[in-house]
């Protein structure tokens, strides 16, 4: 087995390879077809969090430990199973869900694994899919992809549900009002794509990149604003023919996230996804003077990701640009996404 590991944070991946294992108990053993490469895993790779003010989460101080095979975005087929894996057919492609708790706390039992004390994510603190095989712990987190191309199938498993996730959240006026994405990254033409699907008003996209900009619009954005203007919130409230209930910010930077909370009208709702970190100063007398509700959103359950597959099933996504690139290219397309080349998403296949 062939994986592409972070040895040593922020230093090129490098090739390591294994005796590929044998599944045991409720193991399935997948090849990887398709591994997403996702904005998460530049934190992952780096191993630490912006908490703003100078100062850092590490990582390696939350259970991650190294050398770490990163890729939590993955399509695989099957190619054997554990004793006690039950029925599956070899050779069936699965989306993995890899946001896996420990099962048997509180948290999990009533499904919401992701939110797990004691994770146990694929890619993050188990080896996770920048490799040709990946090992899931039971085919319950194994998702039918019908028709799905797997390039197309292996970002629903965390850009899609955090999307999704996040979606979710808004609410009744989802249908009757326009919102307010911030970030046109991966995640932000995903949530645009999903909320078409959804059936919502539409969504005026902010972001600093022009060509960020043009493929939201492209996208079907109902308007684009670029994030550094001076009277950016005005804009905002202009395009939306007053304020905002509900903006979702997929920086999620000090900045962006002022930048929300200022556009929401009375009862409005930011929801917070990006990972970008900062710190904000805010006076406390906005929350019930403005009514204001301000949600964190971290990935998805894994009943959403099924949900989420179904509703693409019935409601095809227009397609996101993707690029494949061979898995050994892995370094270089995480550092593409660092430096902003990337429009859309990366998706790593192992050769052959
Ligand atoms: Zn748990
Ligand atoms: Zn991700």
């Amino acid at each position: 087995m062939k994986s592409y590991d972070v040895c040593e944070c922020g230093a090129p991946l490098e090739l390591r390879e294994q005796e590929t294992p044998e599944p045991t108990g409720s193991e399935v053993l997948l090849r990887v077809v398709a591994a997403g490469v996702c904005h998460s895993d530049l934190h992952f790779w780096e191993g630490v969090y912006d908490l703003g003010g100078g100062r850092q989460l590490k990582l390696t101080e939350r259970g991650m430990t190294l050398p770490l095979t990163m890729g939590h975005e993955t399509v695989g087929e099957i190619v054997a199973l554990g004793p006690d894996a039950g029925r599956l057919r070899i050779g069936d492609r699965k989306l993995v869900y890899p946001w896996i708790g420990c099962g048997e706390c509180k948290v999990c039992q009533r499904g919401e694994e992701q939110l797990c004390l004691a994770p146990r994510f694929l890619g993050v603190f188990r080896p996770g899919g920048y490799s040709d095989h990946i090992v899931v712990p039971h085919p319950r987190y194994l998702l039918d992809i019908g028709d799905l191309p797997p390039e197309q199938a292996a970002p629903l498993a965390c850009s899609g549900i955090t999307a999704y996730g996040a979606l979710r959240k808004v609410g009744g006026v989802l249908q009757t009002e326009p919102i307010v994405i911030i970030g046109a990254g991966g995640l932000g033409l995903m949530c645009l794509a999903l909320l078409k699907a959804l059936g919502g008003h539409g969504a005026i996209v902010l972001d600093i990149d022009p060509a960020k900009r043009e493929a939201a619009k492209a996208a079907g954005a109902l308007a684009v604003i670029d994030a550094n203007a001076p009277d950016v919130v005005k804009q905002i409230t202009d395009a939306a023919n007053g304020g905002i209930w509900a903006a979702i910010d997929f920086v999620g930077s000090d900045k962006t996230v002022r930048m929300g909370i200022d556009s929401l009208t009375k009862g409005g709702k930011l929801i917070v996804v990006g990972l970008f970190g900062g710190e904000i100063n805010l006076p406390t007398l906005y929350i019930p003077v403005k009514a204001m509700t301000l949600q964190g959103s971290y990935t998805g359950s894994l009943a959403e990701l099924s949900d989420l597959l179904d509703l693409v099933r019935h409601q095809p996504l227009p397609l996101i640009p993707v690029r494949r690139r061979p898995l050994e290219e892995a370094t270089a397309a995480l550092t593409d996404l660092k430096e902003g080349k990337v429009i859309g998403r990366v998706v790593l296949a192992p050769v052959g």
